[in-house]
């Protein structure tokens, strides 16, 4: 039995019988069979039943949003937020099935026309920190697109996903279109990527996870998109807004309790400034509230597990420069505090590798160029931060971060309308906004001879 756990009590909130790689293979089975007659379906009438979908998504909002509360421990005006998200999603790509455009190319001697077609099943695997947000980015485009998929939750956090399967049978998705899948991944998850009729695995996950997946898919050369880890500057120059950048910092990177692969876990601060910034930190970090998810006034809440916060402790050994930390909650989950490792060098482990747990690594630069070049030394390239008021200067370093998204003055990585993903081994592919849908299609191309006879 696969018992779910609320990891802010440690109580088994579920059981479910695990699927086995039969179940995988009946799930894709069922996709397939499915798959003609989705297809099919008039544009309008795809999108009237996403529409439909979202509108179900919107009324089931607060439930959803407990239940992810309750399965991964994150703060409920969190997940409220992502539910929000979730349903905003739906409603978006619902707007796609009429605007596949193809286009006519000027040849010689006929006529030449591109469609979009869909890829058939495609095998979605999503993890724990995000659950049902970073499946609806990868479910959304898919079907509205024309495409069948499975969905395998990752095993810690499976009960949104299992919800989603009900709540879009009974929008009215026929039968086979969406399917779930509950099961480890290094056998459900597998079988997906190395099923013959699977056409595209979409990831989302650690980079390890991901290239056994990128090997996997490479014996039946399937597409695949990868969404991986991250390592993403937060760069403040001596000219930013500094108590802003700094008072904005610790939800940048203790947000989701730093589960988050956009999560600015180095903070890149020029030395003239470094101390000030600091010391305008301090309290920020000191306020931020961790406790009882179900508090409306909590930031952050556990981490996910009992071996994750394991992990993430041994970034945080007995002589680390801790120059500021929370607190957490007596008694049990597996809480872990907001941590400020400073100084730290680039070359550090905690600067180097994906904690991915409330541990923040400050670092100071000299000038823009040691800056950019401190940013862009990771094997990293998903997100980040510019702090200034020199708007010459933002979009200069803007345009030198190796990085799929950048903000300016700004936080955040994620909206519904714009494109989402990693450079170098943050992985392969874009997710949200229109560019989602060229990773759920393919073009064809139609050549009509026009010649006489
Ligand atoms: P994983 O990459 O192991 O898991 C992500 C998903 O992949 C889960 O659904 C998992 O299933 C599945 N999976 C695992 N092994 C395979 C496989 N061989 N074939 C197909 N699917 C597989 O992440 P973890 O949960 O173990 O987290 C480890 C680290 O990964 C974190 O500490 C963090 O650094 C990083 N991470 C990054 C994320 C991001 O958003 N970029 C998200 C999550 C983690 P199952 O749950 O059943 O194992």
């Amino acid at each position: 039995m696969l018992e779910v756990l609320n990891p802010a009590t440690e109580e088994v909130v579920e059981k479910l019988e695990p699927a086995t790689e039969e179940d995988a293979d009946a799930a894709v089975a069922r996709a397939k069979k499915a798959f003609p007659k989705w297809r099919d379906v008039e544009p309008a009438d795809r999108a009237r039943l996403l529409r439909r979908l979202a509108d179900a998504l919107d009324a089931e909002r607060e439930n959803l949003a407990r239940l992810e509360s309750k399965n991964t421990g994150k703060p409920i005006g969190d997940s409220r937020g992502e539910m929000e998200m979730v349903a905003e999603t739906f409603h978006y790509y619902a707007g796609m099935p009429e605007r596949l455009l193809g286009e006519s190319i000027p040849v010689s001697g006929g006529v030449d026309v591109t469609f979009r077609e869909p890829l058939g099943v495609v095998g979605l695997i999503v993890p724990w920190n995000f659950p049902l947000t970073i499946a609806s980015w990868k479910m959304a485009p898919a079907l509205a697109a024309g495409n069948t998929l499975v969905l395998k939750p990752a095993g810690l956090t499976p009960l949104t996903a299992v919800a989603f399967e009900r709540i879009a049978r009974e929008a009215g998705i026929p039968g086979g279109v969406v399917n779930v899948v509950v099961g480890p991944g290094s056998k459900v998850g597998q079988r997906l990527v190395e099923s013959p009729d699977v056409a595209k695995v979409a990831f989302t996950g650690s980079t390890e996870v991901g290239r056994r997946i990128a090997e996997g898919a490479a014996g039946t050369i399937k597409r695949v998109t990868l969404e991986l880890g991250g390592k993403s500057a937060n760069v403040v120059f001596a000219d930013a807004d500094l108590e802003k950048a700094a008072s904005e910092a610790p939800a940048a990177v203790f947000g989701n309790a730093g589960q988050d692969c956009c999560a600015r876990s180095r903070i890149l601060v020029e030395r003239s400034v470094f101390d000030d910034f600091l010391s305008l930190m301090q309290p920020a970090v000191e306020s931020f509230r961790v406790g009882d998810p179900f508090d409306e006034a909590t930031d952050m809440g556990p981490l996910i597990s009992a071996e994750h916060k394991e992990t993430v402790s041994s970034y945080v050994p007995q002589d680390a420069p801790v120059a500021i930390r929370g607190s957490t909650p007596e008694g049990s989950g597996f809480w872990y505090p907001p941590t400020v490792l400073a100084p730290l060098s680039n070359e550090d482990r905690a600067a180097r590798e994906e904690i991915f747990g409330p541990v923040v690594a400050v670092i100071p630069f000299d000038d823009e160029e040691d800056a950019i070049r401190q940013a862009n030394d990771t094997i990293y390239g998903l997100s980040g931060s510019i702090w200034t008021e020199n708007g010459a200067r933002a979009m200069r370093v803007a345009r030198r971060m190796e990085t799929g998204v950048i903000s300016v003055n700004s936080n955040t990585s994620v909206r519904v309308a714009t494109p989402f993903g990693g450079m170098k081994q943050s992985g392969v592919g874009r997710e949200l906004g229109p560019h989602a849908l060229d990773y759920y299609t393919e073009v064809k191309n139609v050549y009509i001879s026009t010649e006489e006879g």
